[in-house]
């Protein structure tokens, strides 16, 4: 079993439905435990033009999927909820990103993990401290150094359950 960590994002069609469907979805994988879910958080899109908020949040999974194979089916749950792939960085219905999975570095044309982005986005780097307040980034370096350094700006707690 491997501690993986997948960041959940939506901006189109009811977006807090959007997410709490996708967890759903994921707790139906073979071989994969949803172990914990961050609050959910609401965030100014970046991107191109004027969009939707969106909603974003964190997961920890215990799976024994491999990495390529959870970004498969990753993507078949997100094929399921009709995202439009239309426009880099344009709206989407769901947006799911492997962050970590374990200690693991992974460097493939379709697969990057850790995920490049994820340590410049409070919006991952806040619901990602709730479910693992005690992480230790692959680097050594603490998830909380990061979370030190990351003000909420345009990030907002959502009001759920
Ligand atoms: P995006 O449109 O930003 O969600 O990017 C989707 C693409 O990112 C997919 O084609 C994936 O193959 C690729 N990708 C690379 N690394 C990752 C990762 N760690 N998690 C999810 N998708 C990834």
């Amino acid at each position: 079993m491997t501690r993986s960590f997948i960041a959940l994002g939506s901006n189109l069609d009811d977006p807090l439905q959007q997410v709490i469907r996708a967890v759903e979805s994921i707790r139906q994988l073979p071989k994969t435990t949803v172990t914990t879910v961050s609050r959910w958080y609401r965030s100014k899109a970046i991107g191109p033009g004027k969009q939707p908020d969106y909603i974003n949040g964190v997961i920890e999974i215990s799976t024994e999927l491999n990495s390529s194979r959870l970004l498969i089916t990753l993507q078949a749950i997100e094929t399921a909820h009709k995202r439009v792939r239309a426009v880099r960085w344009g709206p989407r219905t769901l947006d799911l990103d492997i962050l970590l999975y374990g200690d693991a570095t992974v460097e493939k044309p379709e697969l990057t993990i850790p995920h490049p982005r994820m340590l410049d986005r409070n919006f991952v780097l806040y619901p990602l401290f709730d479910v693992a307040p005690a992480l230790i980034l692959p680097t050594g370096k603490s998830l909380k150094s990061f979370i030190d350094n990351s003000a909420m700006d345009n990030l907002h707690l959502v009001d759920y359950p």
